[in-house]
């Protein structure tokens, strides 16, 4: 009998309930990986991400190796040939029963519904794994029965049930008899990396998340609370892109964060319940993704929101994205987002709060930017992050609260210390020039100028939402 790990979201080998599972078995157990490029395209995935999985696939191929488990990698076209694939390779290689972690948006739940039904037919058992989440969407419910739409109640609920549940990580199995079968070779894996140059500062691999998790817990989580809205700061894990493949597990931070806190989830440190309500709210946008699947066909969260007429304008929309909107702390994160693939979360705020209400455009244009940038995309989270930038999402902020791009650079990055680091033609300024240079500054610094007065695209702003919630109640 041969049992089959199909792996996606979860590129590793400790704490993988799919894995764990599929190991109980007492027969010969294979790893499965399908590469689906076109749908990555699709997903508006960029290249950064894209060679990021593989490298992880890669590395996974050698943690499974160790394990005498081997790695049989393909690659098709999208989602929609994940079903005859697996059923080919289940009939190729005497597979019995196939092993794997839900993943909760729209495309992918067609996907796994998609293969279930392919598999069962053929007389596979498919059996389905709780792992990306702590606690699976559907389970955190109002006292009416209903998903939650608000943070802070969400997580008053998902705390309670939380703490009834295992947050224990599973170990990494033991090492199994070895078996004929031959691993994908690595070479060819890496034949699907794209063009693009590789990442260094983001090495593949489980063993650097895990490194990168215990260095943060024992140096720096205790201040997270007062040093992560400070982007010239190391202040935060920097772990968004093993989570968003699975290199790590949200249990394993879960379990790291609490050890360091004697197990208490919200008392005890302050720096560790702060970045414990981080993680929570990643669990907050999986459970909207799955709640509310009108978000994964690019509807805003708030219906009214989409009469909006946010407007057009490439050369506007182009000075955002390379960095040349004459708003210093603006310019800066998108340098880091496009040289890093990586943006600190404050910046996130800002620059997607700067599109929507500065420019006045459409968060979605922004939405596929990031996801074609970020290292670390994650639709739930980078649509979450979007719409409440934008006001059009659950828990958002509201349409009159629009971040002053110039205070919160004089707020989180006082000294202009992250400023100089991305926009070099600045570095001479002083602090108290460097977050809206005068105009000769600017002329002798060859820098632009603001490209909108901010007080004029704020009223705008407010009028246009103002007109949309009058027409929603008219
Ligand atoms: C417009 C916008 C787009 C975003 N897009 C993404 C994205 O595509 N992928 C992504 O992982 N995060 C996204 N975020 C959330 C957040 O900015 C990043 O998770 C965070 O900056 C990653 O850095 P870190 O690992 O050092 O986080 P830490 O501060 O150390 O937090 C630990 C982990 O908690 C999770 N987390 C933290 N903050 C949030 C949040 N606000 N929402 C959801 N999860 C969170 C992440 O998994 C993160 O790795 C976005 C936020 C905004 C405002």
């Amino acid at each position: 009998m041969t049992v089959a790990v199909w792996f996606r979201n979860d590129l590793r080998v400790h704490d993988n309930p799919a894995l764990f599972e599929a190991c109980r078995s007492t027969g010969d157990v294979v790893a499965l990986y399908l590469h689906t490029p076109e749908q990555w395209r699709d997903h508006d995935m960029g290249l950064n991400k894209q060679r990021f999985i593989l490298e992880n696939v890669v590395a996974l191929s050698k943690e499974l190796a160790k394990l005498n488990i081997p790695l049989l990698a393909i690659s098709i076209a999208r989602f929609a040939d994940c079903a005859r694939a697996l059923e080919n390779i289940c009939r190729e290689q005497g597979i019995t029963a196939l092993h794997f972690n839900e993943e909760y948006e729209l495309n992918e739940l067609h996907r796994d519904t998609q293969v279930f039904a392919a598999l069962s037919r053929v007389g596979v058992a498919v059996h389905r794994h709780q792992d990306q989440v702590m606690l699976a969407p559907g389970s955190v419910l109002t006292g009416q029965g209903q998903p939650f739409r608000v943070f802070t109640p969400f997580k008053r609920c998902w705390l309670k049930l939380v703490q009834e549940s295992s947050i224990q990580p599973l170990p990494i199995p033991k090492k199994r008899r070895a078996i004929v079968l031959a691993p994908t070779a690595v070479e060819l894996i890496e034949s699907w990396v794209p063009a693009q140059p590789a990442n260094a500062f983001w090495p593949a691999g489980s063993e650097e998340a895990l490194h990168r998790l215990d260095d943060f817990v024992a140096q720096r989580i205790a201040q997270y609370d007062a040093q992560r809205d400070f982007p010239a700061l190391d202040g935060t894990s920097q772990l968004s892109a093993y989570l968003a493949v699975g290199a790590i597990s949200a249990r394993t931070c879960f379990h790291a964060a609490l050890s360091a806190n004697h197990f208490e989830w919200d008392s005890g440190n302050k720096g560790i319940q702060t970045w414990i309500s981080e993680l929570i709210w990643r669990e907050f946008y999986k459970h909207l993704s799955y709640n509310f699947p009108d978000v994964c066909k690019g509807k805003a969260f708030q219906p009214h929101t989409d009469l909006i007429p946010w407007q057009r304008n490439p050369k506007l929309f182009n000075a955002w994205c390379e960095g040349r909107t004459g708003y210093p702390i603006v310019d800066a994160a998108m340098r880091q987002l496009i040289t890093t693939g990586w943006m600190h979360n404050r910046l996130r705020m800002v620059v997607a709060m700067f599109l929507t209400k500065h420019l006045f455009m459409d968060w979605r244009l922004g939405e596929a930017f990031f996801m074609q940038h970020l290292i670390d995309g994650d639709f739930s989270a980078n649509n979450g992050g979007w719409q409440w930038s934008a006001s059009t999402g659950a828990d958002a902020a509201p349409y009159f609260r629009v971040f002053n791009p110039t205070r919160q650079s004089e707020r989180f990055d006082a000294e202009g210390e992250f400023i100089r680091r991305w926009l070099p033609e600045l570095s001479s300024l002083h602090r108290s020039q460097i977050h809206d240079p005068s105009p000769l500054e600017r002329q002798l610094c060859g820098y632009p100028a603001p490209v909108v007065d901010h007080r004029t695209a704020v009223e705008r702003v407010k009028a246009e939402f103002q007109n949309v919630k009058t027409s929603e109640f008219a």
